[in-house]
């Protein structure tokens, strides 16, 4: 008779385990509760996270709004209450023209996805490079620039939370190159006039990790320091002109409902 190893042994004995949890249904009911929560550990009855069907490269998984998906900038408004967008839709892309743009829905919780390139050739230098941003409730902004080969503060480059926290690193891609921000957002939370909890920030650039749950100092301030001040649970989220010529593409928005957290 064929010996088998203690190890193997082990992890028949675990598949075995295993698949007699599964037989009586899809978790434990005899373990205990985690703290904070109704559910045991391994609770087969809490809830199933949604199935939603993940985006190939540059479309959108399903349950996302398209906020620009090559032609149509009719989820967008111009600066001022109902200003007209003048951004220039062509060839799949828009580029920034005559004022910021602002979507006409307003937003809590996020996850937002952002493809940019910055101007080719590349011309100027520092901040006056690519420059735009992505605003989150129109105030907290998180840069967008060319910093392919090209320094500028910290606090102000590509994906920095502007003014406040630098990138872990620069994955900037050259001008020209199309690149995507992947923007995770957590809202503050205010309770009448009073900050019950900052907003915090996780982004990745071209793939990379940039922003880990980054706290957020408050509102974007130029040369300065500004305390949260209260505002709506939602709010719109605008793209910056700075006066560069950035081209954005393939922009969606996953809305993170509390309901989602079970
Ligand atoms: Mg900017």
């Amino acid at each position: 008779m064929m010996r088998l190893r203690p190890a193997t042994v082990i992890s028949i004995l675990g598949l075995a385990v295993i698949a007699a949890a599964i037989k009586q249904g899809l978790g434990y009911q005899d373990t205990p509760i985690l703290p904070g929560t109704k559910w045991h550990v391994h609770d087969g009855n809490r809830p199933q996270p949604r199935v939603v069907t993940p985006g190939y490269y540059g479309s959108a998984p399903s349950d996302a709004k398209i906020l620009f998906g090559g032609t149509d900038l009719s989820a967008w408004r111009g600066d001022g209450a109902n200003g007209p967008v003048n951004w220039i839709a062509k060839d799949g892309s828009a580029q920034v023209n005559g004022g910021a743009i602002t979507t006409k829905e307003s937003f809590g919780d996020c996850q937002l996805h952002v493809e940019f390139a910055s101007p080719y050739p590349g011309r100027g230098a520092g901040q006056g490079r690519g420059n735009s941003g992505i605003f989150l409730m129109e105030r907290y902004e998180i840069q967008v620039l060319d910093n392919f080969g090209n320094q500028t503060y910290p606090d102000g480059q590509a994906t920095a939370i502007y003014g406040q926290t630098p990138p872990l690193v620069n994955a900037s891609r050259r001008p020209g190159d199309w690149q995507t921000y992947d923007i995770f957002w957590t809202a503050p939370v205010f309770e009448g006039e009073k900050l019950v909890s900052p907003a915090y920030v996780t982004v990745v650039h071209n793939g990379v990790l940039v922003q880990n749950h980054t706290e957020v100092r408050g509102p974007t301030t130029h040369r300065g320091i500004t305390p949260y001040s209260a505002h709506p649970a939602r709010l719109p989220i605008s793209i910056q002109d700075h006066g560069d010529p950035v081209r954005f593409r393939n922009i969606w928005i996953r809305d993170l409902p509390a309901s989602d957290r079970s």
